[in-house]
């Protein structure tokens, strides 16, 4: 055991531990990232102890499909300790990191401390209103399940109160969807919100008709879907039009409040509001006491290290990493090749060998789904569009998705759902029932 702690440290001398037998690896972050990363490193003589805030790893593409009632929480969703209970080297802590001392080498939740030798930090993102933070009290946002249901629930509960009221204008403003944000996610959402309004309540209401539901996305670039080629954004509005999805392209949006927005001007009234516009990353640039980069992001080196901290990693939607056109989206497939990159550097470590060469990420592609019908794959040379991209999206999604029983139960759910535009998952839960989201969010 000394041994391998001496080849550890041959490598990175200021890496040894003195406290633990074996080297500590600890993650932060059981997302695509850090999850990755711990898989990866189940063969290295070293002790893996992945701290998250949640039980859960949470499959965030889909979590709009929970949002507009097509998917169950727990489909999207499998525990931690599940997913790496067979890895004999792997622990979990459920706790919130609240800082980190590099110096001591060790992760604070609260007045507790946990040491390590290497460290990955994996904590993703969170919603970002470009200054205004106010508005997170008048939209919904669509970061984690808690999100997704009560995004489910004031939708639900709009077409409930609309057929109830009395007050025609009410009813227009309860049944009027602002979806702001024309990126993936904003595009989906409004694609599903859609096929909800149009066919899956369809029979449900007698004195509305929901698809008469005015849903209305708005970007402040001169296209949706930006990170994709100029082709496919027109696919995308060509589909979201045919579904009667108002489109508002170059507007940007100077007010949001709990009776609507306002863009250039113009007021929409609407009990709805839905930001799907900006994230920023997580605050493990305040924990580790540098200067931020882009959207809070840390700046990392070549091998994905913190500069001055050999044996401090960030991955994912927390690391601002350089590709060749420009830093790396946040997307999963970035923060999954990144965990991979980082488990193989620990595990040369580990051995003695060479670091490998330093990180490139290997872009696999792009999708986008609109509805039930149609998606945007961008595959480089390869695009395609419509059914058979919907296609390759919907099995691109169950293969990623990390427990087996939760691809079983998406597969199904989705079939069903195709096959007779059911919405098994249409309940509202939770006791809150007012329209706008409370005043401040957890
Ligand atoms: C609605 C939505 C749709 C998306 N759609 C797509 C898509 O279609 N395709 C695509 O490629 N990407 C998509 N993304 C982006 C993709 O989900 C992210 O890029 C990816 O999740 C980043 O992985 P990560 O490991 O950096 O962070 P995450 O997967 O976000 O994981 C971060 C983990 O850190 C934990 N954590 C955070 N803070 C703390 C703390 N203080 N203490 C302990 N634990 C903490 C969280 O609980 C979480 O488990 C989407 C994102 C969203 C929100």
């Amino acid at each position: 055991m000394d041994g391998l702690i001496e080849r550890f440290a041959k490598v990175e001398p200021a890496s040894v531990s003195v406290t633990s037998r074996r080297p500590q690896v600890v993650i932060i972050g059981a997302g695509f990232g850090g999850l990755t990363a711990a898989m990866r490193l189940q063969r290295t003589d070293a002790d893996v102890m992945v701290i998250d805030r949640r039980n859960y790893h949470l499959f965030q593409p889909l979590l709009y499909q929970v949002a507009t009632a097509a998917l169950s929480p727990a489909d999207i969703a499998a525990p931690i300790r599940g997913i790496l209970a067979r890895q004999a080297n792997a622990s979990v802590v459920l706790g919130a990191v609240t800082g980190i001392d590099a110096e001591a080498r060790a992760v604070l939740i609260g007045a507790r401390r946990i040491r390590y030798d290497q460290l990955i930090i994996a904590t993703g993102a969170r919603e970002s209103y470009f200054g205004h933070d106010e508005w997170a009290a008048v939209t919904s946002g669509l970061k984690k399940i808690e999100d997704a249901t009560t995004m489910r629930r004031r939708i639900l509960i709009a077409f409930e109160r609309a057929e109830d009221s009395d007050d025609e204008d009410e009813r227009r403003r309860l049944l009027t969807f602002v979806i702001i944000g024309g990126g993936p996610t904003g595009v989906e959402l409004a694609g599903a919100l859609a096929e909800l309004a149009n066919a899956a309540l369809a029979r449900d209401f007698r004195r509305i008709d929901p698809a008469t539901a005015r849903i209305v996305l708005i970007e402040a670039g001169p296209r949706l879907l930006p990170s994709f080629p100029p082709r496919l954004s027109d696919k995308a509005a060509k589909a979201l039009t045919r579904l009667g999805v108002e489109l508002r392209l170059g507007t940007k949006v100077s007010r949001c409040d709990d009776c609507g927005a306002v863009l250039n001007g113009e007021r929409i009234d609407s009990r709805t509001l839905i930001w799907a516009a900006g994230v920023a990353a997580s605050p493990a640039a305040d924990w580790l006491g540098i200067a931020p980069g882009r959207g809070g992001r840390v700046p990392v080196d070549p091998d994905l290290t913190v500069p001055g901290h050999p044996e401090i990693f960030v991955v994912g939607d927390t690391a601002q990493v350089e590709g060749p056109h420009g830093p790396l989206p946040g997307v999963a497939p970035v923060a999954k090749q990144e965990g991979a990159y980082v488990a193989r550097v620990i595990a040369a470590r580990l051995a003695g060998k060479p670091a490998p060469p330093p990180f490139r990420y290997r872009d696999l592609g792009n999708l986008a789904t609109i509805g039930r019908k149609e998606a945007v794959v961008d595959f480089g040379r390869l695009k395609l569009t419509g059914r058979l991209a919907w296609l390759v999206w919907g099995l691109a999604h169950i293969y990623f998705l990390i427990g087996f029983r939760n691809r079983m139960a998406v597969a199904v759910d989705w079939l069903w759902s195709y096959l007779t535009y059911q919405r098994g998952a249409r309940l509202i839960t939770g006791e809150d029932m007012r329209m706008s989201p409370p005043a401040s969010k957890p």
